[in-house]
């Protein structure tokens, strides 16, 4: 077994394209270390990724890393302290020793889906608040393709109207707003933020990456969007289930 902590020292922090550019189905780069987990199962480190990692409610980006003598299957991407392990499987040829060339490319469909998916979530922290009238936190989230939901600390005694939910969800979707990111120093942070859930649990940072849509909110967050709320589609509300802390709305996107 690799322990990924131990190796990560070692490595210099992976640069996260995605961050700047969430539109980036492949790029070129250079794998800087590669280590055998058994078999043909390895974890590649690259000086950059496009590939999100598991984390922040987002799942893990998968798809393929493709080098001039290898072909490699990238079935999760695990985020150690800033250096980004692609773990998968070697699928074709030896990877390289050393520093080479290598592309990346994304299972483009499957993280397109997540982008409207993670959007519509910023969309319904704003609509369950607007259809309360209240601010709300948010204690989990899942912007997975296949079972998105969101868990908000409302109290039992308030009933949720989800078709209520829902309209305002989609009035804000089909409003065709600008969805944008910009990266604020922690002074300057609260003149960005707007209707943002759970600032108590900021992590302390230094730069903070903010997720604005015009008019709705400004979120400090490292996932993947889309840019213009039109490209979500239509937001189903599918169920609601109330938890120990709250209750969790299940929703999806279509087509
Ligand atoms: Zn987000």
């Amino acid at each position: 077994m690799v322990d990924l902590r131990i190796v990560a020292e070692s490595l210099p922090k992976t640069r996260k394209k995605y961050l700047t550019d969430s539109y980036a189905k492949e790029m070129i780069t250079d794998i800087v270390a590669t280590f055998n987990e058994r078999g043909k199962k390895y974890y590649l480190v690259s000086r950059e990724t496009i590939f999100h990692p598991l984390g922040g409610g987002q799942p893990s980006d998968t798809g393929f890393i493709l080098g001039e003598n290898f072909q490699f299957r990238v079935k999760k991407v695990l985020d150690v302290n800033g250096v980004l392990f692609h773990y998968g499987i070697l699928l074709k040829g030896e990877l390289p020793q050393g520093d080479a060339n290598a592309k990346l490319l994304l299972d483009w469909d499957k993280r397109y889906k997540i982008m409207r998916i993670h959007t519509a979530g910023h969309i319904l922290d704003y609509a369950v608040n607007e259809v309360l009238g209240g601010e709300f936190e948010t204690l989990s989230a899942s912007h997975s393709a296949e079972n998105a939901y969101v868990e908000y600390k409302i109290p039992p005694s308030l009933k949720l109207d989800l078709r209520s939910l829902e309209a305002k969800a989609n009035e804000v979707a089909k409003s065709c707003l600008q969805v944008r990111v910009v990266f604020a120093e922690s002074n300057d942070i609260h003149e960005v933020l707007k209707n943002a859930p759970n600032l108590r649990r900021l992590p302390n940072l230094t730069e903070y990456r903010i997720v604005v849509i015009d008019k709705v909110n400004s979120i400090p967050c490292s996932g993947t969007h889309v840019a213009n709320t039109c490209e979500i589609g239509e937001i189903k509300v599918l169920k609601s289930n109330e938890t120990p802390g709250g209750v969790a709305i299940y929703y999806d996107v279509y087509p």
